[in-house]
């Protein structure tokens, strides 16, 4: 075994292969390893439920060279507010199509810049870190530094991971040679907090109960859990509950974690904060992504003054 075919700590098990391409690219152990690699040609950086997943933790665990993979992949932050039926349907046909894949606003690959730098002396190469790709995480937590995805200079990004196979060594842009600057980002409480959630989501086990304490609280919350589902005064409570929980966000916050937003009583939302998988406890609709979830989690910790999803729950 060569230290090299390891994964690093906190290395995105989907970026492992291309790594191990760039280093063996010109001798006999790229075979396979460039077979893998190649096919992440149109990997992005937040793909729930990318079923290539699978075959890599298969192909590591059978070679033996790790076991446990919770710091490398995004397998509990995505799976941890699926309906115990979408969790076995994701496990046994390896295919799960959830409501706001795309609807995050980060698409690019991310690193820290004092990372890679760090990485190469320990590693003699850098190396994109899972935490770093998570919606929400616009920080690496071990330096406080603002990630970084592209160039201001020339407008560089990581278009595929063929032709990045790490990020930037010395964090210089590959195109125009310059030194790549800090994005300027919005910093608030919030989206601390969301960060720190999102990081802890992605490092905690699955369990059904999250997702019925996260139910049970926002019908408490919005006054209904003594109220018939599809009533209209359910109907009516869910709205009022809805333009608290809407307008418990800055706009600009919510800029910073999706693509789109949308008018809706006169606040610009995510569609994702309107889904109904939120407010009904049988939803017919698909499963939802997770960072919608973290801001209702957000929204209850502030508006009950209690600490936590699970302290949540009666
Ligand atoms: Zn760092
Ligand atoms: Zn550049």
């Amino acid at each position: 075994m060569n230290i090299m075919h390891l994964l690093l700590p906190g290395e995105y098990i989907l970026t492992a292969p291309t790594r191990w391409h760039y280093l063996y690219r010109n001798s006999k152990s790229d075979d396979f390893i460039e077979r893998l690699g190649l096919e992440l040609n149109r990997c992005n950086p937040q793909n729930l439920f990318d079923n290539r997943l699978f075959s890599y933790q298969t192909i590591i665990s059978e070679l033996g060279w790790i076991k446990g993979f919770t710091k490398h992949d995004f397998n509990c932050y995505q799976t941890a507010y699926l309906l115990p039926q979408d969790l076995e349907s994701w496990e046994k046909d390896k295919v799960l199509d959830i409501f706001g894949a795309h609807s995050t606003h980060m698409k690019y690959w991310r690193w820290c810049p004092k990372c890679i730098i760090e990485d190469e002396e320990q590693f003699g190469v850098p190396y994109y870190h899972r935490d770093h790709q998570l919606p929400g995480v616009f920080h690496c937590q071990k330096h406080c530094e603002i990630l970084n995805d592209k160039c201001d200079a020339c407008g560089w990004y990581v278009r595929s991971l063929k032709e990045q196979c790490i990020p930037p060594f010395n964090n210089v842009c590959p195109n125009c040679g310059h030194s790549i600057s800090n994005p300027e980002i919005l910093t608030t409480e919030t989206i601390k907090s969301i960060e720190l959630a999102s990081l802890k989501l992605a490092n905690t086990d699955y369990t059904p109960k999250r997702l019925n304490a996260l139910q049970y609280n926002i019908r408490k919350s919005a006054g209904i859990l003594s109220i018939a589902e599809n009533t209209v005064e359910e109907r009516k409570r869910l709205r009022d509950w809805q333009y608290h929980f809407f307008s418990s966000f800055i706009e600009s916050e919510l800029r910073s974690w999706f693509r789109k937003l949308q008018p809706h009583n006169g606040l610009m939302v995510s569609p994702l904060m309107r889904h109904s998988r939120l407010t009904k406890s049988k939803p017919l609709s698909k499963p939802l992504h997770p960072l919608a979830y973290l801001l209702v989690e957000h929204f209850l910790k502030q508006s009950l003054g209690l600490e936590g999803h699970e302290e949540l729950a009666a």
